[in-house]
């Protein structure tokens, strides 16, 4: 998608940030898409520095505030991370630390923040509980989710975030099966059954063809060694296969969001596919929200099944029969 490097990504993303924050216009939650104990952390700590910074220019990195936010010792400030043990984030902490922190008034008087470290850990409960403080945010305060699989947070927590993306999306548009996907993602309209058979028909054609694909890209066994074992090659293809249909069903679960963005009358400039915004512009008008959010659902359920094990035809027959 974007050229530039990450750090190039980092500069553009802060810029924003700081004219957002000076015109007074910042969001009342970030979604930071990279990695949460790297880039997506420092972004949120220049963020937090921007907003406590008592020195100048803002943020100076220097003064007491900046090294607070930097320690995790600001009183203003709640990070949340995964339970070692579980490595979930449960509902108490959300229930009895993070509504009732950012509820009450800052120590400070200006902002209070919290950070969810590797937000995609929430259980559905705290998920849940979150969404409900997302839906009426407390005045002055600032969510930041920082996450590497932003696909594993619900649906609805993602919409109501702003996004801010330092990964690169990923590589599915480099990928053998990319074309002949959005050939079937541009046929996503709501439709009959018939039309609906013949989509699980072409996915169960992609799916195989990318079988076929890994098969013929077997590495041949070097001279004087053996063929690799027989049971070592399957794992390898299994493995191939089944990395391809998880970027098939991201890809998915991208267009049917963007399809509800713009159900939601959300700006095409924030769409996963904005290449694609004509085809996903038709689909959408044939949609109102309670049935694009079912449609987009329906790809976390079919996401569900396949980890289950139910056989692919069978999952994307579920999620085209039904809508
Ligand atoms: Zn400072």
């Amino acid at each position: 998608m974007s050229a530039g490097s990450s750090l190039d990504r980092f500069a553009e993303l802060f810029a924003s940030l700081r004219q957002g924050h000076a015109a007074g216009r910042l969001a009342h939650a970030y979604l930071v898409v990279g990695a949460p104990r790297g880039n997506a952390l420092a972004l949120s700590e220049a963020l937090l520095q921007l907003l406590f910074c008592a020195g100048e220019p803002r943020p100076c990195g220097e003064c007491a505030e900046c090294r607070r936010v930097r320690e995790r010792a600001h009183p203003d400030i709640l990070w949340i991370e995964p339970e070692s043990k579980s490595r979930r984030i449960k509902i108490e902490r959300i229930r009895e630390e993070l509504i009732p922190r950012l509820s009450q008034g800052s120590y400070g008087g200006g902002w209070k923040a919290g950070v969810l470290i590797q937000a995609d850990r929430l259980t559905g409960e705290a998920a849940n509980a979150f969404l409900k403080m997302l839906e009426e945010p407390p005045p002055s305060s600032l969510i930041l989710l920082l996450t590497d699989s932003p696909q594993e947070l619900l649906p609805t927590i993602v919409s109501r975030c702003h996004r801010l993306l330092l990964s690169a999306e990923p590589a599915a548009r480099t990928e053998p099966w990319y074309a002949s996907l959005l050939d079937i993602l541009r046929s996503d309209a709501p439709s009959d059954p018939l039309q609906a058979l013949g989509r699980v028909a072409r996915m169960k054609a992609l799916l195989e063809s990318v079988r076929a694909a890994a098969e013929s890209e077997a590495p041949p066994a070097a001279a004087g060694e053996a063929e690799p074992e027989e049971d070592v090659e399957d794992a390898r293809v299994r493995t191939r296969v089944l990395e391809a249909r998880a970027g098939i069903v991201r890809c998915l679960m991208e267009w049917r969001r963007d399809a509800l963005l713009l159900v939601l009358g959300l700006e095409p400039g924030d769409l996963h596919f904005p290449e694609e915004a004509d085809a996903l512009r038709r689909q959408a008008a044939g949609l109102d929200y309670a049935r694009a959010l079912r449609r987009f659902r329906a790809v976390e359920t079919l996401h569900r099944q396949l980890e289950r094990n139910i056989p692919d035809e069978l999952a994307f027959e579920h999620l085209w029969l039904e809508g």
